[in-house]
């Protein structure tokens, strides 16, 4: 038994009975689109009821299904991103013009407004990925800044400066006067390979290039691991994209 209604803001609700049914339920995926089942006791007009109490999670699971079906963004509104610190999530309002940043406790909302943005834009898409940057730089400053601080101590190998940019390409880099530049999108790697990139950074304030010296040098402050480590950074990106970056493994690689 099953009958289909239209509801304006989301299209085809079929609703189904079903005899196992203890209560409501409610799905969406591309295929089937918006499905509610019912217990067979239950009058068709309930279910009505229940789509409309859920009506702005469906919005939100509709956009999110029609950017992954066109496969032109990264970021949907169903993105849930955890970084060491928090929790960043889009919400949909409808007062909002475009994002704007809450700094909870834990958690970070990106709002929205579920009329104006148009996520599959390469624009938005940036914004975005921008906005998550600049977590991951506060988040930076936080640990990177001491964390070069005390291995710079440990290794004996001063720097000038430290810095955390924003660079999409290189995960850090070291300068003639051994200012140190790193990327913010290091708050997406593991411990061990943040302190990887760190030692590398800090062993070019004694060789400027990638000489046999230079390797040698990382290798020793490595515990005999360059290669290990360098394998594994081959496999992460500096693009920012959604993920879960709470984890710290091995805790560090001194
Ligand atoms: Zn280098």
């Amino acid at each position: 038994m099953q009958k289909i209604i239209v509801i304006p803001e989301i299209g085809n609700v079929v609703i189904k009975k079903n005899p196992n049914n203890k209560k409501i339920r409610l799905s969406i995926n591309e295929k089937r689109g918006v499905v509610v089942t019912i217990p067979l006791f239950c009058k068709y007009e309930e279910a009505e009821k229940f789509v409309y109490k859920n009506i702005e999670w469906l919005k939100m699971q509709q956009v999110a299904i029609n950017v992954k079906k066109n496969n032109t963004a990264i970021f949907t509104p169903a993105t849930i991103i955890y970084t060491r610190k928090f929790e960043i999530k889009f919400v949909a309002s409808i007062t909002v013009k475009f994002f704007t940043l809450n700094f909870g406790f834990s958690s970070v909302k990106i709002n929205y407004n579920m009329f104006a943005v148009n996520f599959e834009k390469e624009n938005v898409q940036k914004i975005i990925a921008k906005i998550i940057s600049d977590i991951f730089q506060k988040e930076a400053r936080e640990y990177v800044i001491p964390r070069i601080k005390k291995i710079s101590e440990v290794l004996n190998l001063p720097y000038n400066k430290c810095t955390i940019g924003t660079a999409k390409t290189r995960w850090g880099t070291c300068d003639s006067k051994n200012n140190i530049i790193l990327s913010s999108s290091l708050m997406m790697l593991p411990d061990n390979l943040i302190d990887f990139i760190i030692i590398h950074e800090l062993c070019h304030t004694k060789h400027k290039n990638h000489s046999q010296d230079f390797h040698k040098l990382v290798n020793l402050c490595t515990d005999g691991k360059e290669t290990k480590f360098q394998n594994a950074i081959k496999t992460y990106s500096t693009k920012i994209k959604p993920g879960d970056y709470r984890y710290n493994i091995d805790s560090n690689c001194l």
